[in-house]
């Protein structure tokens, strides 16, 4: 079982320099190496593989001096986080999809260099420094203790601070809660989530108020001139701004998790990148990128008490009877609050999905116990 333990650094002046030259290094690195595949690729040739690059990157490393002073295990890592996107886009291009080109990494897109196998360029000394090779030793703050054993070190830049995420082994994870009730969970936007028992968890209070602080923020910037300095100050406000209202909202999503998974043995939740998925135009992307932090939440926690976490397909969830099975005459729309069916069954329309959720997973849940015993 694995876990992320994430800690700030506290960089002083040269190596945040040094940091940030490193940083520019690897998003080189993977720009040069991006270019070379599409180069290739659209040249007609065949395809550039990760072994070639990985060989060719060795050989630069004798001129070029960036390169040199770059650790190899985490160049590496960075050209097979290229190698991974290539080979995403070929499988999606072959399912008949229309995937989009991988892309070349701006600033704003590059924040992250691995190093993937811990003690090889970056190593914890004394539970307050970390090491980094080329680099030095950087001050680290462990709010709390790193658990298992350390496997991989991602350094990465966020709102101009420095992190360090330990991905670490906990051994084997806990075996399956055997008693508890079961619940299922329809995540939606007017509350943040519905239970099938009936309960509604909306977001704090706090947590909508920064949100709108946040809008407000936004536009301020966009009303000052490109440029001036009045412009920086406003963006500098909304990124901290930003920082704070995504701190809130993970706190947020710890804690509803953690309910959840102290008081069930089985969660059922809808599998948010289904394809095809009709979410409606409201749902913007926050949306999504909120529900997925909170899926994975939920998953790691669930995983490490022994709760199993069922993911479904979330079609005709909404639309559907919980209590007949029926499937509804009229599409329901979002204004359509309740659901009300032939057979007499009256309810909130998102509890009514939220059944559908958990009876779907109960029936995988029976399947996949039978696949588990025919292997057996
Ligand atoms: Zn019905």
């Amino acid at each position: 079982m694995r876990k992320a333990f994430k800690y700030r650094l506290y960089p002083n002046r040269s190596q945040a320099e040094a940091l940030d030259t490193m940083l520019a290094t690897h998003r080189r690195l993977y720009n040069l190496a991006l270019r070379d595949r599409r180069d290739t690729y659209e040249g007609g040739e065949r395809s550039v593989s990760y072994g070639e690059q990985s060989a060719r990157f060795k050989e630069s490393r004798k001129v070029l001096a960036s390169f040199a002073a770059t650790n190899f295990s985490s160049a590496q890592a960075t050209l097979r986080r290229l190698d991974k996107a290539f080979k995403a886009f070929f499988r999606r291009a072959k399912a008949g999809e229309c995937p989009g080109y991988s892309r070349f990494k701006g600033e704003d897109r590059f924040r992250t260099v691995e190093f993937p196998s811990y003690g090889d360029g970056c190593r914890l000394k004394d539970n307050h420094r970390l090491y980094v090779q080329h680099i030095g030793h950087i001050k680290v703050k462990l709010h709390r203790p790193v658990e298992g054993t350390i496997k991989t070190v991602s350094l990465k830049k966020a709102c101009g601070k420095w992190y360090v995420i330990f991905s670490c082994d906990l051994g084997e994870a806990p075996e399956p809660v055997q008693d508890g009730p079961e619940v299922g969970i329809d995540l939606g936007l007017k509350a943040f989530l519905v239970t099938s028992d009936g309960e509604s968890v909306r977001p704090p209070r706090y947590y909508r108020k920064a949100q709108k602080q946040l809008r407000v923020a936004q536009r301020s910037v966009s009303r000052k001139q490109k440029g001036s300095n009045r412009r920086r100050k406003a963006r500098q406000k909304a990124v901290r701004l930003h920082e704070k209202t995504a701190n809130q909202r993970r706190d947020f999503h710890h804690k509803e998790a953690r309910k959840l998974v102290d008081e069930h043995r089985l969660i059922a939740v809808e599998a948010l990148n289904v394809k095809g998925l009709a979410r409606t135009c409201l749902a913007k992307s926050t949306h999504d990128a909120g529900w997925a932090q909170f899926v994975n939440i939920l998953s790691y926690k669930a995983e490490e008490a022994g709760t199993r976490i069922i993911a479904v397909d979330p079609r005709n969830t909404t639309q559907a009877c919980s209590s007949c099975g029926a499937m509804g005459e009229v599409k329901k729309t979002l204004s359509d609050r309740m659901h009300v069916c032939s057979c007499g069954y009256v309810a909130d329309r998102d509890v009514n999905a939220a059944k559908n959720i958990l009876s779907l997973g109960r029936s995988d849940q029976v399947r996949t116990q039978r696949v588990a015993a025919s292997v057996a």
